[in-house]
């Protein structure tokens, strides 16, 4: 063995939905958005002759836009390349201590990567049988406190009152409140900013706003916690958002109107979808998110999964402990949800089910 080779920081990487090459699939397993971006992104883009130069690395137009919108002071915003870049440097910020940093066992499965990349202990406070977050297991030393609401992959969101139970037990540590899905469905804890120091509400721009591929998040608390995350990211890279993440994150911003209309046609589509899968004798908890998470109550998830890939619709599958029987199944189009369907009478009936 060489001598560097004992010096290679050796991880085992988050692995992401599957993206397939071909265009001619169904694509229910990234919790993407089925709709195109606002129009007015369109027009963002062709601002190219600005690409010869560097992007402001304070973000401060994207910043000023997304405090406008939620009614902050921009000292508490911060922007980064996906909500996964937020977190990241969330993590790689805030918890330096010897004491473990606390997550449910199921929830994003980004949180232990980081977790191990950098060296943070951790541990994962196990759901209870319902797959709700047990609150008390929180109340305990511990380095910091990331939850997911709505929790991924469950779709279960918790009230406000709840987070703030634990954000209030937990005063010396942050809490990042993980709000990916919050728009289809849950209560922000962004409230509670003005009353916790302790509190990080990330977001994206991924989901609910269609703009998984431009790679735009961030990242609402007190100002002097804002300041300590810039730092370290001005320490990595200044220039991580592009003038066109920048550009187009600004134009969603202000589309306010077709933002809400395309979060209500999924949440309407979920709701029409979620009644039928009960109907095809599927399980699983209301949804506060844009994807469900349901088991069936014969047919196996794996074989389920196996099935709809053949037919080009993808699903995802988990194959881990306590949920190797469930998919998680992005609400895309009702046209997308109905060839679902129809795929899953003739599978069930097929299979016996
Ligand atoms: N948090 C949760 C709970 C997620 O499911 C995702 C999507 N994989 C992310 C964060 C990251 O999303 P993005 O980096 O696209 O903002």
């Amino acid at each position: 063995m060489k001598a560097w080779e004992a010096n290679i920081r050796r991880v085992t990487p988050y692995v992401p939905g599957e993206q397939p090459k071909s265009k001619d699939v169904i694509k229910l397993n990234t919790n993407e958005n089925p709709y195109p971006p606002s129009p007015r992104v369109k027009e963002a883009l062709l601002n190219v002759d600005e690409l010869r130069k560097y992007p402001d690395p304070n973000v401060y137009d994207l910043r000023k836009a997304l405090a406008d919108y939620h009614k902050i002071d921009i000292n508490r915003m911060f922007v980064g390349v996906g909500s996964d870049d937020v977190l990241a440097n969330i993590f790689i910020t805030f918890f330096n201590g010897d004491k473990p940093v606390l997550f449910p066992d199921i929830t994003y499965s980004f949180y232990d990567v980081w977790a191990s990349l950098y060296n943070i202990p951790f541990e994962q406070p196990k759901l209870d049988d319902n797959f709700r977050i047990v609150k008390e297991d929180y109340y305990k030393p511990n380095g910091g406190i990331v939850i997911a609401n709505p929790n991924a992959p469950t779709a279960i969101a918790e009230p406000m009152s709840f987070i703030e139970d634990i954000v209030k037990n937990n005063q010396e540590s942050v809490v990042v409140v993980d709000e990916a899905y919050v728009d289809f469905g849950g209560e922000s804890a962004l409230p509670l900013i003005d009353k916790y120091d302790n509190l990080l509400v990330v977001r994206t721009f991924s989901k609910s706003r269609s703009l998984a591929g431009m790679r735009i998040g961030y990242v609402m608390g007190h100002e002097d916690l804002i300041a300590a995350l810039n730092d370290v990211k001005q320490s990595i890279n200044s220039y991580t958002m592009t003038r066109a993440s920048i550009d187009v994150g600004v134009a969603s911003v202000l589309d306010d109107d077709y933002f809400r209309e395309y979060v209500a046609k999924i949440v309407s589509t979920r709701e029409a979808f979620s009644k039928e899968m009960r109907e095809l004798g599927f399980t699983f908890a209301d949804s506060s998110a844009n994807f469900i998470f349901a088991k069936h109550n014969k047919a196996k998830a794996a074989d389920i999964y196996n099935a709809a890939k053949d037919k080009g619709i993808f699903v995802r599958y988990f194959n881990k402990p306590r949920i190797d029987n469930y998919l998680r199944i992005t609400i895309g189009t009702d046209e997308e949800m109905d060839k679902f369907l129809a795929f899953l009478k003739e599978f069930l009936t097929t299979s016996g089910c």
